[in-house]
């Protein structure tokens, strides 16, 4: 409409998808959370650059020379999108997981480390040992820097590291990750942010926010999968024995007695990329990341007026409720999860997709315990959730779309035959 900004044009936008009633519809998606459609920005450089792809750092061959540049120049783009401090390092992994296991490889074995126990598991798991000290997540987000400063005065002695995400993957509710950073900071701690869901929406500062470390996906950044990054402190990740080992992270090999070898290896972030990168994935994703920090306050103002009027809509929805993270208000990005009674979320899900052409998320994302704890609270009888979650690929006639069915979903009650009751979604 003409109160929405112009935005980067995102693949699928004119996708159509058959309903059971054998009718064509535009596939509406609200399911950017789990991964959002690639931009026509991105494509079109992947489609450039496809002809030319080859290992990085590995001589002087044409195409190898084009990949090492696009690769190393991609390190920038990717400093500039966090606003890394200078000695930070960047790091290219598969995805977050990936980024958070190599992290939790690379701290010094008697770090301690808090983590709120309704993280994703990607920031929840990979930690081990005596010193994780998992903690609850209190009902407000004063509450949760007071929790997280309770839970760093009762560590052990030596290094610490406090690990949070930005926005939930299940409420979409922005943390208080600069006041948590100066909680950790007066504690002497580190902080790793995950950025899986918050750099999508929200510009994201180390320098501003204090933050150690962050990591991120490509394919919820508007670029395909198999690209993720690391950023931040170099030290402990200098110092730390090679994620994987192999060509690329050592920088020279030599027989030694024995029929042993001995092994010099890189210092650089190629220390913990070993093997042929994602040369492509990289690439897209730092084209992917220029797009973003060019639109971002068109993409705000787009999800804001979007995410408005869904909620506004769930009023007018009976037997919904929406799962909440805090009491006390606060910034969100445009992911919303819910319950609604009397209707099991995945095949409210399936209907969703098959009669109305809508793609959403239904189960427990990946955070379990925050999405019982949180379902728990709004009284209705489930154990799983539906996540929507709207990005560039949403438009105002997905949002209507979605109010629709639901209210004549709850009209029909749990009668859940694919016949379509009179015809179709539309109004
Ligand atoms: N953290 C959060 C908050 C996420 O939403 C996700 C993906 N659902 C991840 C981490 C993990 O991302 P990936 O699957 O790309 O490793």
């Amino acid at each position: 409409t003409a109160a929405l900004p112009e935005l980067p044009a995102v693949a699928g936008a004119r996708l159509r998808v058959p309903l059971v009633s054998g009718d064509d519809i535009g596939y509406a998606n609200l399911d950017h959370a789990a991964s959002a459609p690639c931009l026509d920005a991105v494509r079109d450089a992947v489609d450039e650059f496809l002809p030319w792809y080859a290992s990085v750092h590995r001589g002087a061959g044409f195409a190898s020379q084009v990949s090492t540049k696009l690769y190393e120049r991609t390190r920038d783009t990717i400093r500039r999108f966090v606003d890394a401090r200078a000695g930070d390092t960047v790091i290219f992994t598969r995805n977050t997981t990936d980024s958070f296991n190599l992290l939790a490889r690379a701290v010094p074995k008697n770090t301690s480390v808090v983590v709120f126990d309704t993280e994703h598991h990607a920031a929840l798991l990979p930690w081990r040992g005596p010193n994780v000290h998992r903690i609850p997540l209190p009902g407000t987000r004063l509450a949760a820097v007071s929790a997280v400063d309770s839970a760093l005065a009762a560590c052990a002695e030596g290094p610490r590291l406090v690990v949070l995400t930005g926005a939930s993957n299940v409420t979409g509710e922005v943390l208080p990750v600069a006041e948590i950073a100066a909680v950790a900071r007066r504690r002497g701690a580190r902080i790793a942010l995950d950025a899986a869901q918050l750099s999508p929406h929200r510009g994201v500062s180390l320098r501003e926010s204090d933050v150690d470390y962050v990591a991120f996906s490509g394919h919820k950044l508007y670029a395909p999968f198999g690209a993720g990054v690391l950023v931040g402190r170099a030290d402990w990740l200098r110092a730390a024995q090679p994620y994987l080992a192999g060509g690329g992270a050592s920088k020279v090999v030599s027989s030694a007695d024995a029929g042993d070898v001995s092994v010099v290896w890189n210092h650089g972030p190629e220390r913990h990329e070993a093997g042929s990168p994602n040369t492509v994935g990289v690439y897209a994703l730092g084209v992917a990341c220029e797009q973003l920090a060019a639109n971002r306050a068109a993409l705000e103002a787009h999800e804001h007026a979007l995410l408005e009027k869904l909620r506004r809509g769930f009023e007018s929805v009976p037997g919904l409720a929406e799962l909440k993270l805090f009491e006390d208000a606060g910034d969100r990005v445009g992911t919303v999860s819910f319950v609604l009674d009397g209707f099991e979320p995945g095949r409210l899900a399936a209907v969703l997709s098959a009669e109305y052409g809508i793609g959403v998320r239904d189960g427990a994302f990946c955070a379990h315990i925050a999405t019982r704890r949180l379902i728990g609270r709004t009284g209705v009888e489930a154990k799983q959730a539906v996540r929507v979650s709207i990005g560039l690929g949403t438009t105002e006639e997905h949002v209507d779309r979605l109010l629709l069915a639901l209210r004549q979903i709850v009209a029909r009650g749990a009668r859940w035959s694919y016949a379509v009751v009179d015809g179709r979604w539309a109004p």
